[in-house]
């Protein structure tokens, strides 16, 4: 290996995982973050490492981006996702239906197109255009979720579909309490040339109501990248747009020079709103941060001259 060391760090979401998923959830991490750190080894960029990492946990149940995501009010999937990387390229997609990867729709749209957001039928017309892979990322275990979902609102006394829709509007936070979980997945890689990259993917958040777009498909709130730094953050995304939190934690790391107190300090801006969040930071000397404020936030990297995975809830 020639250059310098890479790093590729992941996460799959903040939340409250069951014990008995922790295995395979981390699984996917690891076996995400070892196929990225086969390019970064073969001399690949950054960008192809964050954006291979979070294609392959796209392909993963359980987690919450790409395949097995979570549906909005109606029972359907609407997936949002963005890339950036230390060279100024940047693009988000936001309520795409079909796309079997919409990370990989989303470094399409940086750099095939002049648009830096680009949302629903319009974005799934592109991915079709140029040939990406489209799937129905709809399982059989999340419509049964849906299903119970909407039916622990109804035990809780929100009956008839406009009073859920009602609900849905002005609670999210209640709502989320009834799923605890977000399990969206993020990347940032360092390459062999010092270049650094940020991708982050998602389902968004169950019962959302049809059209929103969360924070992982806007560059600033749920990914940046510059040369100070790269992030991928999730949670409550309607609050980390508000705090344009990724753009905030890069800034900080470089103005401190410490990713661990820039990651703390936009964390505790988020908890002081009472946002769940959660922040994966990396630096260009190689520090990161894993930082959140919630039961446990899902990660996997592979660092140093042995090339060991490591991974941690
Ligand atoms: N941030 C995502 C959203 O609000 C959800 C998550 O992180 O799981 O769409």
């Amino acid at each position: 290996m020639q250059g310098r060391e890479p790093i590729i760090l992941v996460h799959g979401g903040v939340g409250s995982i069951p014990e008995l998923e922790i295995p395979q959830r981390l699984g996917s991490l690891e076996a995400a973050v070892r196929a990225a750190d086969e390019l970064l080894a073969a001399g690949g960029s950054a960008l192809d490492a964050a954006v291979h990492a979070v294609a392959e946990m796209e392909d993963a149940p359980l987690l919450n981006a790409g395949w097995d995501c979570c549906l909005n009010l109606d029972g359907e999937a609407e997936l949002d996702a963005s890339v950036m990387d230390s060279d100024g390229l940047a693009a988000g997609v936001g309520a795409v239906r079909d796309v079997r990867h919409p990370v990989r729709l989303a470094r399409a749209v940086a750099e095939r197109t002049e648009h830096r957001l680009m949302v629903a039928g319009g974005a799934g017309r592109l991915a079709r255009l140029l040939g990406l892979p489209m799937r129905d990322p709809v399982s059989g275990r999340a419509r049964r979720r849906h299903a119970d979902l909407l039916d622990r609102l109804r035990d809780g006394g929100v009956r008839g579909s406009e009073a859920v829709e009602a609900f849905a509007w002005r609670r999210l936070p209640e709502l989320s309490e009834l799923y605890g979980l977000h399990s969206t997945v993020g990347a940032v890689a360092l390459d062999m040339q010092g270049r650094l990259a940020a991708a982050t993917s998602t389902g968004g958040i169950w019962l959302k109501l049809p059209g929103r777009v969360g924070d992982s498909a806007v560059i600033g709130a749920g990914t940046w990248c510059d040369g100070r730094g790269a992030a991928s953050a999730t949670g409550m995304g309607d609050g980390i747009l508000r705090l344009s939190a990724c753009r905030a934690v890069v800034e900080l790391t470089g103005l401190y020079r410490d990713v661990g107190r820039a990651a703390k300090e936009v964390v505790a801006q988020a908890s002081a709103a009472r946002v769940d969040c959660g922040l994966i930071v990396l630096a260009p000397d190689g520090s990161f941060a894993v930082q959140h404020n919630c039961r446990h936030l899902p990660h996997a990297l592979v660092t140093g001259p042995e090339r060991t995975v490591r991974s941690g809830t």
